[in-house]
């Protein structure tokens, strides 16, 4: 008689999927996560997506899968909930070039500047500016200002884009994202001459000699409903290669090309399915905000929210 034999994989899903249910949990994961994190979450999304989800959780216990800045906002937005994020190394380089103080210090070399913090920043941060943004809102929150003069924190790259779009002074910080500074001009000339019919889309957090070549500037969210929506057939894609898993699974009938495979954000691929279920027996690692800077953080980001 044949033995059956389950995948691990599917076993540990499983598992996952009863200490939700013990638990009262559910999971949000990041447009970045591994295909099989991807699989097992209730929801995923991009940041504005997530953030607006977290608001509209009733469950005991949200698991983020994501960075800290993300689970950080979830708690900031559904504070009654227990909120645990599988890896607590799960940081984001971005928002480590971005430390409070030299944010107070500029702030205050620029009296009276209007501080815009793109959502890739620590809560302490936020608590600093005057509202949020993410990629998929950063041209609208800017121009939805009355002030003419902005300091954008931290992503030089997309505060350059919002300066594309609009006539108020952007004031840059010198903050990057190193999983999309791997995307060179090269390589998308390179895959444009191996796919001359695909259509190129990137990221806002691409530079801007990346962003030239393309035919398209989309947050993660915006690129997935893009592609649902368009009739390309071949579409080169520039951001952290974790999309991909759900621009095919969504669209089997069209070829996506990721234009650099080192696109890979070492942060966002912590979270593996062992620590979700870790996370979920242990009740670890709980995230939690500083009192002192909670009020204000949370105030920037639901000032975004209001403006959509
Ligand atoms: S992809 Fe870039 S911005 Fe996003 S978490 Fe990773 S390092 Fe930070």
């Amino acid at each position: 008689m044949s033995e059956v034999v389950t995948d691990p994989r599917t076993e540990l899903a499983e598992r996952i999927a009863r200490l939700k249910q013990q638990r009262k949990a559910v999971i949000l994961a990041h447009n970045y996560q591994l295909g099989e994190v991807q699989d097992i979450a209730d929801f995923v999304g991009d940041s504005l997506e997530l953030s607006r989800r977290a608001t509209q959780v009733e469950a005991d216990v949200i698991v983020f899968c994501g960075v800290m800045f993300m689970a950080e906002t979830a708690k900031l937005l559904n504070p009654q909930r227990t909120v645990l994020i599988p890896d607590p190394l799960a940081g984001c380089p971005m928002c480590e070039m971005a430390p409070v103080e030299a944010v107070r210090k500029r702030k205050a070399e620029l009296p009276g500047v209007t501080v815009v913090a793109y959502v890739n920043t620590t809560a302490a941060v936020k608590a600093e500016a005057d509202i949020c943004c993410t990629s998929a809102n950063a041209v609208k929150i800017v121009n939805s200002l009355p002030d003419k003069r902005i300091l954008f924190l931290p992503d030089k790259h997309l505060g350059h884009w919002v300066q594309r779009h609009t006539d108020k002074e952007i004031i840059l910080w010198d903050g990057y994202c190193p999983t999309h500074q791997k995307i060179t001009v090269r390589d998308v000339q390179r895959l444009k001459e191996e796919h001359p019919k695909a259509t190129v889309i990137v990221h806002p957090e691409c530079t801007a000699d990346v962003i030239d070549l393309a035919d398209e500037v989309l947050s993660t969210g915006q690129m997935l409903r893009w592609a649902r929506e368009s009739d390309a057939r071949e579409v080169i894609v520039g951001t952290e290669v974790g999309i991909i898993h759900r621009l095919k699974q969504e669209n089997p009938d069209k070829t996506f090309y990721p234009i650099s495979f080192l696109s890979t954000c070492p942060n966002m691929k912590r979270i593996t399915l062992e620590k979700v279920a870790w996370a979920l027996e242990d009740m670890q690692y709980e995230v939690t905000v500083p009192a002192e800077v909670a009020d204000k953080a949370r105030r920037a980001i639901e000032k975004m929210l209001e403006v959509g």
